[in-house]
Order: C-alpha cells, then sequence, then structure tokens
C-alpha cells in the first residue's frame, strides 16, 4: 500500500511560517519542533510545550497554531517580540530528564537568539533551569538565576485592569465598587491573584474551580460565594473571568450567559474564535480577546530580557487597559467582533514595521549603489 505523505511546506505555508525546525536525539528520547512564526517585530518568543501528542502531524499543527498566537500577542501588547513556540513530543510525567532538556536546550542555542524558550504546559522552571545551561536564550527562570518567577502575579494584574477597561466601555466609569464577577478557576495561580485585586477594589465575587477545596480560604478571604460549573455559566452577573481551561465559550455556554463581560486570562476562551466571537457580540456581550487581556505573563518574561523589574513589568501590564480600549473602538468603528478587531491591530503593526524595514533596505541599497558608481 502506498504510504500518505505529509504535505508539510504546504501546511508550513498555511499557517505564514519563517521557519520550522525539527529536532532530534535517539538516544536521549527527543523528537521536538520549534515554529518560528514572525521576527518582524523581533526575536520569537514563546513557551515549550511537554505533550504526548498522538503523532508528528498533531505535535506540528499545535506547534503552528501555537507560534503564530504568539506573534499576535507580542504584536498587540506593543513589545518588540515575534512569535515562537516549541512542542516537545513526550509523557511530561514520565519522560523528563535533564539530558533531554540539555539536548533541546543545544537545539535553541544553534538559533543563535531567533528563538526564546519560556515555561508552558508540561514544562516547569526547573526544566527551563536545565536548558539554561546550555543556551542564554531561555525565559521564566527563578528569580535566584536572574529570571522573572512565576508570572502570574502579573498575568492577573494585566487581567484585572482588563477588567475595569470592558466595565469602562460597558459602565461608563471603570470603578468595581459593587461589579459582580464570576472567577472560573479562582483557586489557580492566576485565579487568586486576581480574586484579591477584584476584592480590594469592592467587586462581589462568585468563584469556582474543578478542585473546591482550593475554594475555601479564597471565600473565606474575599468574601466570595462558591458556585457550581454549571453556575458559572447561569449566574447573573456584570463580568465573567474564565481563568481555567480554554473552548468554555460555544455553542452551548452562550445562549446560557447572563453577564455583560467575558474577560479573563485563560488561554483560547472561544471555541471557535469567528464564530464565537460573533455570536457573543451579537448578543451584546463584550468580549475581551484572551491573548490581549492576558499578555501580562508575556510581558513578565519579556521584562526579563532587560534585566528583571517587577515594577516595570506591572507598570507595562497596566498599559493592557488602552490596548484593550483601543481594540474595542477598532470594533465599534468597524463593527467587527473585539477578536477580529485584536487581530487586525496586531497585523497593522507588523506590516507598518515590515514596510519600515523594507524602506530601510531599498534606502540602503541605493546608497550602496551611489557609492559604487
Ligand atoms: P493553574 O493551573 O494554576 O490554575 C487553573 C485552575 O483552574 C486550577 O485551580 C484548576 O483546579 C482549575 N480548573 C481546571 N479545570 C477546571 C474546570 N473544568 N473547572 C473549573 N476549574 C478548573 O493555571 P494558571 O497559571 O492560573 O492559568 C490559568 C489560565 O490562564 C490558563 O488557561 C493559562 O493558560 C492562562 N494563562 C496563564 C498565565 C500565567 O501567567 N500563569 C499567562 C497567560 C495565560
Amino acid at each position: 500500500m502506498k504510504k500518505e505523505i505529509f504535505p508539510a511546506f504546504d501546511t508550513i505555508e498555511s499557517y505564514g511560517h519563517e521557519q520550522v525546525v525539527y529536532c532530534s536525539n535517539k538516544e536521549l528520547g527527543l523528537k521536538a519542533i520549534i515554529g518560528i512564526h514572525n521576527t518582524t517585530l523581533g526575536p520569537a518568543l514563546g513557551g515549550t510545550r511537554m505533550w504526548n501528542y498522538a503523532n508528528d502531524e498533531e505535535a506540528l499543527i499545535d506547534v503552528l497554531r501555537l507560534s503564530r498566537g504568539m506573534t499576535y500577542k507580542a504584536a498587540v501588547a506593543g513589545l518588540n517580540l515575534g512569535g515562537g513556540k516549541a512542542v516537545i513530543i513526550g509523557d511530561s510525567r514520565t519522560q523528563k530528564t535533564e539530558g533531554l532538556f540539555r539536548a533541546f536546550g543545544r537545539f535553541v542555542e544553534g538559533l543563535s537568539g531567533r528563538y526564546i524558550t519560556a515555561e508552558d504546559v508540561g514544562t516547569s522552571i526547573k526544566d527551563m533551569e536545565y536548558i539554561m545551561m546550555e543556551t542564554r536564550h531561555v525565559t521564566g527562570v527563578s528569580i535566584e538565576l536572574g529570571g522573572s518567577g512565576d508570572p502570574s502575579p502579573v498575568t492577573a494584574y494585566g487581567t484585572y485592569v482588563g477588567i475595569k477597561a470592558c466595565v469602562n466601555e460597558v459602565f461608563g466609569n471603570d470603578s468595581l465598587n459593587g461589579k459582580k464577577v464570576i472567577i472560573q478557576g479562582a483557586g489557580g495561580n492566576v485565579g487568586k491573584h486576581l480574586c484579591k485585586y477584584l476584592f480590594e477594589e469592592g467587586a462581589v465575587l462568585f468563584v469556582n474551580d474543578l478542585f473546591e477545596e482550593k475554594l475555601k480560604p479564597i471565600a473565606e478571604k474575599y468574601k466570595a460565594k462558591i458556585i457550581s460549573e454549571n453556575e458559572v455559566f447561569t449566574t447573573e452577573a456584570d463580568v465573567l473571568s474564565p481563568a481555567a481551561l480554554g473552548g468554555i465559550i460555544n455553542d452551548d455556554t452562550i445562549p446560557k450567559l447572563k453577564v455583560k463581560i467575558i474577560a479573563g486570562a485563560a488561554n483560547n476562551q472561544l471555541e471557535d474564535e469567528e464564530k464565537h466571537g460573533k455570536m457573543l457580540k451579537d448578543k451584546g456581550i463584550l468580549y475581551a480577546p484572551d491573548y490581549v487581556i492576558n499578555s501580562g505573563g508575556l510581558i513578565n518574561v519579556y521584562n526579563e530580557l532587560e534585566g528583571y523589574n517587577r515594577e516595570r513589568a506591572l507598570k507595562q501590564a497596566s498599559g493592557i487597559y488602552d490596548i484593550l480600549t483601543n481594540v474595542i473602538n477598532i470594533s465599534k468603528k468597524e463593527n467587527i467582533p473585539t477578536a477580529i478587531a485584536s487581530k487586525k491591530l496586531a497585523e497593522e503593526r507588523i506590516n507598518a514595521v515590515s514596510n519600515a524595514k523594507r524602506i530601510r533596505i531599498y534606502r540602503d541599497v541605493n546608497l550602496f549603489k551611489s557609492r559604487n558608481q
């Protein structure tokens, strides 16, 4: 039987990537793919995910999808970074070794800074420290090693200011005093910091988590009401702030929603970006695109590249307020969902820089020509 050949170049071109690197070390069990989507704005930065993919194709599609997402995220956040991501194929519970991560680190080093890695699902600070033994192109290492440590407090702060920008749009002022906010995943790293910021400003909290024992201290400290998973989508409130998992805004949940705003840190909240973004708009729910409101984490590691300073990272994350306001204004002006407006904003910035670079190269070529005439 003829073996099907996977059309790798067609797939890569359809996502618009610059470069895809396959990394292999049989002895150490390393199979990894690095996706560099776009480096117009700067080096491609994005985490390394370790996941037991069913096959190589699935891993490639995931790295292409994730690295393209990073291009948009960095561009909208106003950072001088491109979009990249890496995947290591394997079980993160049983197949991690120092050798594996050091071998991967040598591949990252081979890219001479075109790709900078960080933590992601299935990898930890410890793994980043192994990678750091081989390359300096790694972020998200511990504070003791000159890194930025846990990014969650900055992500939570950015989410908090993003919620305020949305509240300002819907209510005409950005006070959270008395506003009802539902937080899914409130027991997590981002969720618990977010609860603190919201409570301190007088918001009334409704909290949910898969593990209820995580919620008890939060409910006590922040006078929050614990709600069930179903109530996350049926409770009448001002804001729903997803801080757990992706895909929760979909055909089933949208009809149930009784909130005015969805603004939270979870990645990939819309099961289908175009379809569900439009459904929310038609229902009159303001949606803060997830990769815009949760960009505090990326802002945090970006700061590590310049010598980490928490105050500066928080200050930069406060800019999410204006960025989201800009996205909302574009969405209103052009009558398009916010998820599409944020993509437009990202593309405009990349194209402007790309054109400026082209003009500069053209000028340099002409200078060179005139000197040699
Ligand atoms: P986390 O694992 O610390 O917290 C997630 C919480 O969600 C946990 O308490 C978990 O028990 C809960 N949870 C899992 N499944 C659930 C379910 N079905 N229903 C309710 N609760 C559930 O993760 P985190 O670092 O706090 O990140 C939260 C989200 O924000 C993730 O989607 C992550 O990708 C995204 N994010 C995080 C950062 C960051 O800086 N940590 C940055 C950007 C985006």
